[in-house]
């Protein structure tokens, strides 16, 4: 027999669902490394109901919220994810206040609170860019299941200096350590500076997502996916060692760099395939 969560209860039997566990971690990590200042970032996990239910309880919705964006591709989905607002400094402590569990409605048009966003909290601003990244990740990958946005400083340096020529974007970040092309070889998305929290920058990140698991916002942050958090935070800390060094060498004199050769060397050893239009050899 499964046990629920109550209001007041966050653990059950002194043990945390492994998806709360896992989202108060990976928050705490990712504020600490300075990512996520102030309401900074948001997170969303696509969960299996079996999973859900053995730690709350899925019958009855706590509260219903209308979605603005119809989403019938999701239509009786769980997620988790953080809440609009909130801290993500603060959800190690709080995790029912700060993080909510949804269930997408049968028609798709709203969301079910099954548990957390205590006292009337609401889902991330950006539940449109997850939602609608979510649809086309999964048409292309059916192991997909987080969408992770964060303010990694130094990928929004880049963002500044670099051209935003996705392609060269992309190179740039290969060239910057060896383990990069490994790592994402399919590259990353870039889109223009647009207006955050709407259905427009939601479509534009999410048609990216067609091609890639990475989107770029520039002078913002970045958007990225993965099946796993371990992959998906991997693949942030990736770029984001990458941009470090692209930063640190900016202005200097370079000496000698990885070369396209050595590139398509790499691919080979590694048996990736590089996002064709890139390397020149
Ligand atoms: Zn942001």
């Amino acid at each position: 027999m499964s046990t629920s969560y109550t209001a007041s209860a966050g653990y059950i039997g002194g043990t945390a669902a492994p998806f709360i566990e896992e989202m108060s971690e990976i928050t705490h990590h990712m504020w600490s490394l300075g990512w996520d200042e102030l309401n900074g970032g948001n997170i969303s996990y696509l969960l299996d109901e079996a999973e859900v239910a053995k730690y709350i309880d899925i019958r009855e919705a706590q509260r219903v919220i209308n979605l603005t964006f119809p989403v019938t591709e999701l239509a009786g989905k769980y997620f988790i994810v953080t809440g609009s607002g909130k801290y993500f400094r603060n959800v190690i402590k709080d995790p029912e206040a700060n993080l909510g569990v949804l269930r997408v409605s049968a028609s798709g048009e709203s969301v079910e609170v099954l548990w957390g966003l205590r006292n009337g909290a609401v889902p991330t601003s950006e539940l449109a860019s997850h939602f609608m990244s979510h649809i086309e990740r999964l048409k292309v990958d059916s192991t997909h299941r987080i969408v992770l946005h964060t303010h990694a400083t130094n990928v929004i340096a880049m963002t500044f200096t670099h051209d935003l020529n996705e392609l060269q974007f992309t190179k740039t970040l290969w060239e910057m350590c060896t383990e990069c092309l490994v790592v994402f070889p399919d590259g990353v998305g870039v889109i223009p500076w647009m207006v955050p929290g709407s259905s427009d920058i939601g479509r534009a990140t999410a048609d990216k997502m067609k091609d890639y698991r990475v989107v770029v916002w520039p002078q913002h942050g970045i958007f990225v996916t993965g099946a796993t958090m371990d992959a998906t935070f991997g693949l942030v800390e990736t770029i984001e060692k990458a941009a470090i060094v692209y930063n640190l060498i900016g202005g200097r004199e370079i000496k000698q760099k990885i070369t396209d050769r050595q590139l398509a060397d790499l691919a080979q050893a590694f048996r990736v395939t590089p996002k064709a239009g890139i390397l020149e050899v």
